[in-house]
């Protein structure tokens, strides 16, 4: 029997799927992309198999149609990464397999030459004068690109710019650009200046390269505005000295370009950079130039995880406690814990850094199995801010802020000085209601109210996306004018103005922010340190450093008190103290006023000491009392369908196969969801819990092919969420 090729396709196979080589051609290698017929279909998958054998007659199997890479795209370490994510996320391989690719690469038209050519300019091409291509755009757009790239660019993104090859090879007849058929690595120039390390951070960069050739996890404990950074900079200094590659992994780029910029600094155009809010075609051409080695660090979100590095010599994951690395829909992983894999089958080390570190990781560290390192004090000459809490019951919030607050910003403002409004919540208002007779807006299509929106106007549901204009009357009573009750961002932003008139107001969140390029402009006013107030969500809190910012003010901390999830303190506990991170980390003290109805909550007093680890310890205490992560393992099977009973029928037959006796795993459930209606459909959920991660993950792997050939999952959307980070 002949050669049998195993493909992961894109679709809910738990394996991959057999197939001929293509009749005549020579058999494609592991690792590269080929296309396939699926049913009547046309697909691109990835060889991940070639084998002698089927477990299928292979009379039945097809041949691929076509081979598109000549020599693997993905390599023996994404590979057995995607194998490892499919394995414990109990997930499709070929959906996973399609993560690892850029979309660009995922389209069946989507053919690579067979011989990668590139094209670079020549010293002619950079010296000639652009104007004597007047007439011909075509020409002066490639020279134009080439000058501009910093190495060879392959001839198929030049492609996708609209570059044609026949306007390169006329360029190349005079001269201006040349062709090759591999791309060089790019140089290293030093740039940017290492800092002169204080004793904190000596010990941790030294601990860290001592153990850079070998697995080991170091977990960077380090309250904020220690230069953390710089210990990431001179480690990955250390490693790229070796020739290795390093990648960073940051929670959401778009919110701190600052990182970007420091490491552009320090290690100029080695850096590529990946993240969602860029092109197709930059994304593709930053994956081509990590894969092929040209770019030696890669800074990127929770996906840049999957991209294939040669050599690399060394994995950070920066604020490792933000929830952004966990992906909340299809393959639900979480990139920190695929960075740990990662590490661990390449056998080099990672460092996760935090002022506030997961409990996960801090369970962990105290168990041995990470080194934990610690910068306890600010670097240079910050000193830590002081944070107060403001008794709501006493000093009564106006429009949302109370007498004290008022007074410590105007005296900050006149100072000189920037403050900065934490409110975790966006729109103008969370409520519209009629005064009269007390209707709520609530959502048609979900168990949730509507949030008011200014500019445009109108109501807008946050977990659904429905949007309404704003009623002129009550619908129930006729009443005129419903009121917007509560503030949100945009709210707060508009009373600020009108206190503080002509200074101005910059407010960061989700809406103000739907361009990059909005959200540059605003930090660039912060950066220039004159007086200003930003109002703004958790967006503010992430890794910012304002140096101006010497006043912080969290609006309303008491919906985190009571949240509903189990992670509501840990949450809260890591928002207030980002948050407050941005208050004085230069030469000015900050302070940081917290205003609440519940200052005698037990929360407070190891918030207000900044001792995260008192918070800490005895939260992991708790969670260890009632079974739960990290001292436990969770796993939630979700289903939502238009009707209650058919989601209720799939979840009880589910909890049927699940209650195994045989396995140490308890099945709780089914309950409603938190929100059972969302957009229109109803959701509920059953949890498997277990002491031991190897069972859970058992008793899964054998029954959920049962599930899927339940006859009641036909009518529901379900999915499993290893490892969740909200029970809702
Ligand atoms: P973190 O990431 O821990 O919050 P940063 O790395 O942003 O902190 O550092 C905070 C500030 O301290 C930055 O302005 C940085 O340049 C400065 N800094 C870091 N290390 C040193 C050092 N060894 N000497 C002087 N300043 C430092
Ligand atoms: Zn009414
Ligand atoms: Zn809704």
């Amino acid at each position: 029997m002949g050669l049998i090729l195993a493909v992961a396709v894109p679709g809910p196979f738990r394996s991959p799927l057999d197939y001929l080589p293509a009749p005549g051609a020579t058999p494609p290698a592991i690792g590269t992309r080929v296309k396939v017929p699926l049913g009547r279909r046309t697909v691109v998958g990835v060889v991940l198999g070639l084998n002698s054998d089927s477990r299928l007659d292979p009379a039945k199997l097809r041949p691929i149609i076509d081979s598109l890479d000549a020599s693997p795209i993905l390599d023996a370490d994404i590979l057995e990464l995607a194998r490892w994510a499919a394995d414990y996320y109990h997930h499709p391989i070929g959906e996973v397999i399609a993560r690892c690719l850029p979309t660009r690469h995922r389209r069946p038209d989507a053919t690579t030459s067979r011989r990668v050519r590139a094209w670079q300019i020549t010293a002619a091409g950079l010296a000639c004068d652009l104007a004597q291509f007047e007439r011909a755009p075509a020409k002066a757009r490639a020279l134009q690109h080439l000058r501009a790239a910093s190495t060879a660019v392959t001839a198929a993104q030049l492609t996708a710019l609209g570059i044609r090859s026949g306007i390169l090879k006329q360029l190349e007849a005079l001269d201006l650009v040349a062709s090759k058929t591999e791309v060089v690595p790019d140089g290293l120039p030093a740039t940017g200046e290492a800092l002169a390390l204080n004793p904190g951070q000596t010990e941790a960069v030294a601990a860290i390269i001592e153990g850079l050739d070998n697995f080991g996890v170091y977990l960077l404990d380090g309250v904020t505005g220690s230069g953390k950074t710089e210990v990431y900079l001179q480690t990955m200094a250390t490693a790229l000295a070796a020739g290795r590659q390093v990648l960073m992994l940051v929670p959401e780029i778009g919110l701190t370009p600052q990182a970007e910029e420091r490491l552009r600094q320090r290690f100029g155009e080695a850096v590529a950079t990946l993240h969602s809010g860029m092109s197709d075609v930059a994304r593709l051409r930053a994956f081509d130039r990590v894969r092929q080695g040209g770019a030696r660090v890669l800074i990127g979100t929770r996906s840049a995880i999957f991209t294939p590095m040669p050599e690399l010599g060394l994995i950070v994951v920066d604020e490792e406690h933000d929830e952004s690395y966990k992906q909340q829909d299809g393959l639900r992983y979480s990139a920190r814990d695929l960075a740990l894999i990662r590490a661990r089958n390449r056998n080099v080390a990672v460092v996760l850094g935090s002022a506030t570190p997961s409990l996960e990781s801090l369970h962990n560290a105290r168990s041995g199995r990470y080194r934990h390192l610690h910068l306890p004090s600010r670097a240079g000459n910050a000193v830590p801010p002081t944070l107060r809490l403001i008794d709501l019951r006493r000093y009564p919030a106006a429009e949302g802020f109370s007498e004290p607050l008022q007074q410590a910003m105007a005296e900050t403002l006149a100072a000189g000085n920037q403050v900065l409004v934490f409110l975790n919540r966006r729109g103008f208002a969370p409520v519209l209601r009629c005064s009269d007779c007390g209707w709520i807006a609530d959502c048609p299509r979900c168990d949730a109210r509507m949030t008011v929106h200014s500019r445009p106007g109108g109501l807008r549901c946050h977990h659904c996306g429905t949007a309404r204009p704003l009623p002129p009357r009550c619908p129930d009573c006729g009443a005129p004018e419903p009121m917007p009750v509560g503030h949100g961002t945009q709210r707060t932003e508009a009373v600020l103005k009108q206190r503080f008139p002509g200074l101005p107001v910059v407010r960061i969140d989700r809406d103000s922010t739907a361009s990059q390029h909005a959200l540059a402009a605003a930090l660039e006013r912060i950066q220039t340190g004159a007086p200003a107030i930003l109002v703004g969500t958790q967006m503010l809190a992430k890794g910012h450093h304002f140096p101006a910012v010497t006043l912080v003010a969290v609006l309303d901390a008491d919906g985190g008190l009571f949240s509903a999830d189990f992670r509501g303190s840990e949450r809260l506990a890591q928002q207030v103290l980002q948050v407050a991170g941005r208050a004085g980390r230069a030469e000015r003290p900050g302070q940081v006023l917290i205003q609440t109805l519940q200052p005698e909550h037990p929360f407070w007093p190891p918030i207000l000491d900044q001792n995260y680890q008192a918070f800490a310890l005895p939260a992991l205490a708790e969670r260890a009392e009632t079974g739960l992560p990290p001292c436990a393992h969770l796993a939630l099977l979700r289903a939502e369908a238009p009707a209650r009973d058919a989601t209720w029928a799939f979840l009880e037959a589910a909890a049927g196969r699940l209650a195994a006796a045989e396995h140490s795993v308890a099945v709780l459930g089914p309950i409603p969801a938190l929100r059972e209606r969302l957009a229109g459909r109803y959701r509920a959920q059953l949890l498997l819990q277990s002491s031991e991660r190897s069972s859970l993950h058992a008793l899964l792997r054998q029954r959920l092919p049962e599930l899927d050939a339940l006859p009641q999952s036909r009518r529901v959307r379900w999915s499993l969420d290893v490892d969740p980070i909200d029970l809702y």
